[in-house]
């Protein structure tokens, strides 16, 4: 029997739905799962945000697990499903269990400067920043010196995050079939003392990227999707993309520039 994990946020109508899709799962052959499952399906009900909580929470069996997003608010980038198409969801998962698309994560590696290591993976991005005061740091682009960045901070983005934080840095928004990801800048000092590239960049998936902030960064804040941590004194962080992919269902299939479309510009390319 198909185990499912249904992850949902506090809004009542996520609850509701959450309820309903628990009471039904009997009537397809399916069962809720339990801690220490490893369940076939994570179903999450809310908005991107929720379905970034459900990728953290499972990511130690990203591989073999597959996600489905219902939206209780609008059509999100990691959301296809309404509410009210629970049957819908649940005659998916029985009849198409095979069907499922995949997207690219990033691998970040942090090395403190106290000694201990951090591995995560990232769905959206991961960002360096300071708040305190401007940051230095130094980046490597496989195994070589790039650039010295001054600035705010540097976002790092996965191809579906691209839409995310990235897009408001002025990011480009990358096809998630494409096997790359991208760099940009937050607040850069460009002037004729100091000088960062100032656009963003897109790196290959056999490349890699080691930031080094300065020593004398004493309060980094390191945030990966919507997790963080505050002043942190970092040695280096590695990123690249990651052996690990995200598998989501893909029994219905929204046409990836009509999200984008729905989400940031509204019925144009629909007239
Ligand atoms: P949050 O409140 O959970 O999310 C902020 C907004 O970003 C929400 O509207 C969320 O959509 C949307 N979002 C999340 N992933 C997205 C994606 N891949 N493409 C387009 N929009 C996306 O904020 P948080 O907990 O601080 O951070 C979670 C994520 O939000 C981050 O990974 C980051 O990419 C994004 N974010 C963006 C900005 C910005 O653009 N300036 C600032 C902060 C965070 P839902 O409403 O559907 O959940």
């Amino acid at each position: 029997m198909k185990k499912i994990a249904i992850v949902n946020n506090q809004k009542p109508l996520s609850i509701a739905y959450a309820q309903q899709m628990k009471d039904k799962l009997p009537t397809y052959d399916l069962k809720e799962f339990s801690v220490g499952d490893i369940p076939d399906y994570v179903i999450s009900i809310g908005g991107d945000g929720t379905l970034l909580s459900a990728f953290h929470q499972f990511q130690n069996v990203i591989d073999q697990t597959q996600f489905i997003g219902i939206h209780t608010g609008h059509l999100g980038f990691y959301t296809d499903w309404l509410g009210d198409q629970i049957d819908q969801v649940l005659q998916g998962i029985v009849e198409n269990e095979a069907d499922s698309i995949s997207y690219p994560l990033l691998s970040v590696d942090i090395q403190l400067a106290k000694g201990q290591k951090q591995h995560i993976l990232a769905l959206n991005e991961c960002s360096v920043r300071s708040h305190r005061k401007t940051m230095v740091c130094d980046v490597e682009i496989k195994g070589q010196f790039f650039e010295t960045f001054r600035g705010d901070g540097l976002c790092i983005a996965t191809p579906t995050g691209s839409t995310g934080l990235n897009k408001s840095l002025g990011g480009a928004v990358m096809h998630p079939r494409i096997e790359a990801f991208q760099m940009t800048e937050m607040a850069s000092v460009n002037n004729r003392v100091y000088r960062s590239l100032a656009s963003p960049i897109i790196l290959p998936a056999d490349e890699w990227l080691v930031l080094r902030p300065d020593p004398s960064n004493e309060w980094i804040d390191i945030t990966t999707d919507h997790l963080f941590w505050a002043d942190q004194t970092i040695d280096y962080i590695r990123l690249e993309l990651a052996k690990e992919r995200i598998h989501f269902a893909s029994f219905k299939h929204t046409h990836y520039w009509n999200r984008v479309e729905s989400s940031f510009i509204a019925n144009r390319l629909s007239e």
